[in-house]
């Protein structure tokens, strides 16, 4: 178990090819309790492992928002697919720990229904609406390497390029 450091964009990491799980063993297990203590320290409503350095096709889902009770551990999505998305759209502003302090508007459908496995193999599906939507959509865009910047045009992503650049020096400074 350990917090480990986000990948922060333009990292090519975060672009990697992702790859299933196939065998739902400790080093799965592992890798969730890495990206639970990460998400929770970073006070994210989701994680995709690809974010912690990691291709492996998992990401988790803050648990009240998937229908849980607060104090129930984070919901893990392995190997998931889309399989239903509403044709009513939304629009609002998305974050992602990979983009501190940037919030892009992006227009998701409505509701999304989700195909998933679990830690022991357990295939199972959730439809979510509203934030949890945007939430599962946003989660498994990561893991067909798609982000955040696909959504605005090249002037916008050289201004968030800029700003990220200048934080992440000010961050190496303040480390001494
Ligand atoms: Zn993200």
């Amino acid at each position: 178990m350990a917090v480990r450091d986000v990948v922060v964009w333009p990292d090519e990491r975060l672009r990697q090819k992702t790859v299933p799980v196939t065998s739902f063993d400790d080093k799965v297990r592992a890798l969730y309790n890495d990206l639970r203590d990460t998400m929770y320290a970073e006070n994210g409503l989701g994680i995709a492992a690809i974010q912690i350095g990691d291709p492996t096709q998992m990401f988790l889902v803050d648990p009240k928002l998937a229908g849980r009770t607060e104090s129930d551990p984070p919901v893990a999505f392995i190997n998931p697919e889309v399989v239903w998305t509403s044709d009513e759209t939304q629009k609002s502003d998305e974050g992602c720990l990979s983009f501190p302090e940037i919030y892009i508007q992006v227009e998701r459908p409505m509701r999304a229904r989700i195909r998933a496995k679990d830690l022991d193999g357990r295939e199972f599906e959730i439809e979510g609406e509203g934030l949890m939507a945007r939430c599962l959509l946003h989660e498994f865009d990561h893991l067909t390497g798609k982000l955040l910047v696909d959504f605005v045009g090249p002037l916008k992503r050289q201004m968030i390029k800029k700003k990220l650049a200048r934080r992440g020096r000010d961050e190496e400074e303040a480390a001494g």
